[in-house]
């Protein structure tokens, strides 16, 4: 209900005609869009991460409609100068976390036709088959079992998920026990439950994941830039400083391994304060990268007003595939009460996997 009237107020802000008014004032100079998968709509009932994909058609109208308003699309490394640069054109700069396999199928061919630059944020760990992206694990089984056992990630012993509706509040309990789980236990608890589920991981991260031929194939077009998004994925500030820096360091070694150049920009996973703070910003920063990106929400105002490691971005949400939704973020006009821009439960700066 929520999302309905978010959405609701967004496009109705849209369509009165204010967004014109008031973005010369609250617009700035421009975002970081935030996408995750781009792929056709699958077709199942139960969805629950449905808000980090959209479709291939939406986002080649996003791009249509940013040329049509006449803002720039600039490659992350241009950030740091366009921030700083008095130039009253506003930009778009692209970003896809976790380096998914539609990324090169799916989203690819958008951002050629359009000649637009894009940065994938890879963890290193999705594409060495590694780590697993445990929020996609406990979807598949609780879309296939009607019963799951998941003790090992901190649920019950018998969870009945017969039903989607079930599902989707078993998942969404679920999702805040895993949360809470030590950092350094989750990727062992996920296999675990997997496991026990007879699930096939392998089967899952090829499906979905780049491998280093994927990334190198994405790497060569000459609009891509590959960052970094560490090695497993964890919450950043919930580990010690060293444990921070050898997820970061690892994660960037191993793109510069596999892709001969070592990434200068970074994603912070799931982006919020509880695992992007204060700390994590400075080590980022220590490690030398040029920007890096949470997911708060958020337009670019420049002249010192961001932290250029800490940059807010708009999520471009699979809930709200719409452009007047998109019109109203990028007017700025949302995030102008403090309360709204500090407000990490805005759906628009998801709070859940990122
Ligand atoms: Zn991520």
């Amino acid at each position: 209900m929520l999302r309905k009237i978010q959405k609701l107020i967004l496009v109705a802000f849209s369509a009165t005609g204010l967004v014109r008014v008031i973005e010369p004032i609250t617009g700035g100079k421009g975002a970081i869009l935030m996408l995750h998968r781009v792929r056709a709509r699958p077709n199942r009932a139960f969805q629950p991460n449905e808000h980090l994909e959209i479709t291939p058609k939406f986002l080649s109208t996003v791009l249509s409609y940013v040329k049509k308003q006449g803002m720039d699309f600039i490659p992350l490394d241009d950030m740091p100068s366009r921030l700083a640069n008095p130039s009253p054109r506003r930009f778009v700069a692209i970003t896809l976390d976790d380096a998914s396999l539609d990324n090169l199928t799916d989203a690819l061919p958008v951002f050629k036709a359009h000649n637009c630059p894009f940065t994938i944020y890879t963890t290193s760990g999705f594409a060495d088959r590694t780590a697993l992206p445990w929020w996609m694990v406990l979807e598949e089984i609780l879309l296939k079992q009607p019963i799951v056992d998941a003790h090992s990630i901190g649920g019950r012993s018998a969870e009945v998920v017969g039903t989607t509706r079930q599902k989707y509040s078993v998942f969404e309990r679920l999702v805040l026990r895993f949360v809470a789980l030590p950092e350094d236990e989750k990727q062992s608890r996920i296999s675990t439950f997997a496991a026990e589920h007879g699930f096939d991981t392998s089967a899952l991260m090829e499906r979905n994941f780049m491998n280093w031929d994927h990334l190198r194939e994405i790497a060569a077009c000459p609009l891509a830039t590959i960052g970094g998004h560490t090695t497993s994925h964890p919450m950043l500030s919930r580990l010690s400083e060293e444990d921070a820096d050898a997820e970061v360091i690892n994660g960037a070694r191993r793109i510069e391994q596999e892709l001969g150049v070592y990434p200068k920009h970074f994603a912070y996973p799931y982006g919020k304060s509880v695992a992007a703070s204060r700390a994590a910003f400075k080590i980022i920063e220590r490690l030398g990268f040029e920007t890096a990106v949470t997911t708060r929400g958020g337009i670019l105002h420049g002249a010192g007003r961001e932290r250029i490691h800490a940059l807010p971005r708009l999520s471009l949400n699979g809930h709200y595939q719409d452009t007047r939704v998109l019109s109203s973020l990028l007017s700025g006009a949302p995030y102008l009460a403090s309360s709204v821009s500090k407000n990490e439960n805005l759906t628009f700066a998801e709070a859940e996997p990122a």
